[in-house]
């Protein structure tokens, strides 16, 4: 079975995932057939989905009316009924073996022949459940992450006997609801996200166990100095502390006390009131910034990364994947290849080494592939490989991490900043590829650059302030040269704001020369209620474009303004309905495409320069950049084209 082939779903169970399953396979115009056991809990499920697309269709985030989706959503009990006509069953039932084989079992009676048979458990085996089947080279594991509305990833997982055409259909399916699909290419528990996690959440509960941190002290770590979204404690406290340790205890995992003694006292987390914090009597997670120093993050970064290692080791997936994995579906800052690759191959051994050295506990045994590429001096970053491999050098602009580019022949050069699961947010790392980009690429070759961000939430929702309070004065005050880089390139610059477009993502929307924004779109500069004040230019290019009165409500209060009123003050060129957005840009983009590329530069440098100037000083750059421009071979085009009455070719001499 193709993709191709691929109409008509049907999704086993109703509750959390099941429901949700169902709506984004209805919203990528798949008919769906959910069933549960019941009525009631099929009935349940499907107003989960009616309140879900309502909602969805309320901020304007359907392409299509929320009752149009809806329709292709049928309801079942009868199992029979239900798979009868399915191209594709996913399974989203209880984690319990005996109840998925008994399934499996049943799909393979009642389901067509040639029917794709995939499972969303978290942690159960797919050979297993395949092995209830004639068909295992059709069965596969599909898992989504909660909720399935949001969570752009999905692991594709092969059984042992998973073909590879299932596999393929599989992670077609995925691409076809628009979200982002990775393999994990063999049946390994925890596949590849819960994998990595493991370590992250057991090691900070064994230093606890032992003595060695506080909770507050590791959450606080990993949170403010590290810049993970949650913390160890605060997440299992989310995600139920029994839910871990069932996990762990069906493993054969050892289990350390701290979450032993939570579970026997039945103090679970947020659901039961309390657990690793009081959510009832105390203020929940409730750890400071500073509550962090002393604790040894790199002892849980290094268990995660030796995971890491043994996955790509071990061919279960890529060292990208495992990126892509991490930061879609934990919201880490930065793949754990990268951040290894950064930290140092050799470090990381070297903790691991002296940690089993001291202990003899085998979670510390460094994988093989990790030695390997230590030994074959693929240390990281520094060395020019690791994980990944660096680009040490070369003129034109490199590959790419945060951000995607494509410069097309007509010289429009677009640029999208890729961390749609951190809003966009500005790293360092980001800005620095921004730099490195404008600064590579052959200004000749470009007739206009475009900012976006990816997905569809913002364009930049702000600065990546993970790690913020490591940075020291100093590093603070040596801010970064991409925004000069983006205000002074010497092609006109477009920035088209599609959501958030706040704190450090504005600075960068501010360094172009134009913004265009969707209706709905925000803009804001919130740093000061961070007791920060923007730091990449915002206050000067406010106050220049707005000036002072509404610069100053801008700066000082923090508080965010709609498009229409950021066209209204000159902040934004237009503010366009969202279906009018690709044309109005392109618009733009024609316009400035077609232009004379010296007349713009010369446009540009007397504006921006001029901006600055006395009036004077002002005027007598522009006469000079007219006379300069004279000269040009483009001008003689122009004039001939206009006496001509024809549309100009401009060549940019
Ligand atoms: P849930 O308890 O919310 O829903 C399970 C539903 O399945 C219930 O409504 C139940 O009545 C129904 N059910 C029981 N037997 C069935 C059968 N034979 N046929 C059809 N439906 C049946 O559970 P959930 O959180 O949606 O989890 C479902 C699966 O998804 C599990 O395998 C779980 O590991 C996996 N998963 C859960 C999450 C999560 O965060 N909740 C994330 C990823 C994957």
């Amino acid at each position: 079975m193709t993709i191709s082939d691929v109409q008509r779903v049907t999704v086993l169970g109703a509750g959390n995932m099941g429901h949700g399953i169902t709506e984004v396979a209805a919203m990528a115009g798949y008919d769906v057939t959910m069933r549960d056991v019941e009525e009631e809990l099929v009935a349940d499920g499907y107003e989960d989905v009616q309140w879900s697309l309502e909602k969805l269709e309320e901020k304007g985030r359907l392409d299509e009316p929320a009752a149009e989706i809806l329709s292709r959503i049928d309801t079942e009990v009868d199992l029979e009924t239900a798979v009868a006509d399915a191209d594709l069953v996913v399974e989203a039932a209880p984690e319990r073996m005996d109840l998925k084989k008994e399934i499996f079992s049943d799909l393979d009676a009642y389901a067509p022949d040639d029917a794709l048979l995939a499972s969303n458990t978290s942690s159960l085996s797919i050979t297993e459940m395949a092995s209830a089947t004639d068909r295992p080279e059709q069965v596969l594991g599909l898992h989504f992450f909660n909720p399935p509305v949001k969570m752009d990833l999905v692991e594709v997982i092969y059984g042992d006997e998973t073909s590879d055409e299932t596999a393929e259909t599989g992670y077609a399916f995925v691409e076809s609801l628009g979200k982002t699909p990775i393999y994990v290419r063999k049946d390994v528990r925890g596949f590849v996200v819960n994998t990595v996690l493991g370590p992250f959440s057991a090691e900070p509960a064994w230093m606890v166990s032992n003595d060695e941190a506080t909770i507050r002290q590791a959450d606080a770590a990993m949170v403010h100095r590290r810049g993970y979204p949650m913390g160890p404690f605060e997440l299992a406290d989310l995600t139920g502390i029994d839910v871990g340790y069932h996990v762990r205890k069906e493993a054969g995992t050892p289990i350390p006390p701290i979450m032993e003694a939570k579970v026997e006292a039945e103090e679970l987390g947020r659901k039961t009131g309390k657990g690793y914090y009081d959510y009832e009597d105390g203020d929940g997670a409730d750890y400071e910034p500073g509550d962090g120093e002393g604790f040894d993050t790199l002892r849980v970064e290094a268990r995660m990364i030796n995971e890491a290692a043994y996955l790509v080791g071990d061919d279960v997936a890529t060292p990208e994947e495992i990126d892509t994995g991490v930061k879609l579906g934990l919201g880490f800052p930065e793949g754990i290849c990268r951040r290894a690759d950064k930290i140092g191959l050799d470090a990381v051994l070297e903790k691991l080494e002296t940690l089993y050295e001291e202990t003899g506990d085998d979670r510390f045994a460094p994988d093989d592939y990790l030695v390997e590429l230590v030994e074959a001096g693929r240390t990281g970053e520094d060395a020019g490989a690791g994980f990944h491999e660096y680009d040490t050098g070369g003129d034109g602009p490199g590959d790419y991490r945060l951000l995607n580019y494509e410069l097309d022949d007509d010289g429009l050069l677009e640029i999208e900043l890729d961390r749609p699961e951190r809003m966009n947010a500005l790293s360092g790392d980001l800005l620095g590829e921004i730099d490195d980009l404008l600064s590579a690429v052959d200004v000749d070759d470009v007739r206009c650059v475009t900012f976006e961000g990816a997905g569809d939430r913002a364009f930049s929702a702000g600065a990546d302030i993970g790690g913020f309070a490591e940075l020291d004065a100093t590093d603070a005050m040596d801010v970064t040269p991409a925004f000069e880089t983006v205000n002074d390139f010497d092609r006109p610059t477009i920035a088209k704001v599609d959501g958030y477009c706040l704190g450090a993502g504005l600075e960068l929307a501010l360094a172009c020369d134009l913004r265009i924004a969707t209706e709905g779109s925000e803009f804001g500069a919130p740093e000061i209620g961070l007791g920060l004040i923007p730091g990449g230019g915002g206050t000067q290019r406010l106050l220049r474009l707005l000036g002072e009165t509404r610069a100053k409500e801008l700066v000082f209060r923090g508080n965010r303004i709609d498009a229409e009123r950021a066209a209204e003050w000159g902040l934004a060129n237009r503010a366009v309905p969202a279906e009018e957005f690709d044309e109005v840009v392109g618009e733009f983009v024609d316009d400035v495409v077609e232009g004379p590329p010296i007349g713009l530069k010369v446009a540009k440098t007397v504006m921006n320069e001029g901006a600055d100037a006395s009036l004077d000083a002002a005027l007598a750059m522009e006469s000079q950049g007219f006379g300069l421009l004279m000269s040009t071979e483009d001008v003689r085009e122009g004039t001939a084209a206009f006496r001509e009455d024809r549309e100009p070719e401009f060549r940019g001499e």
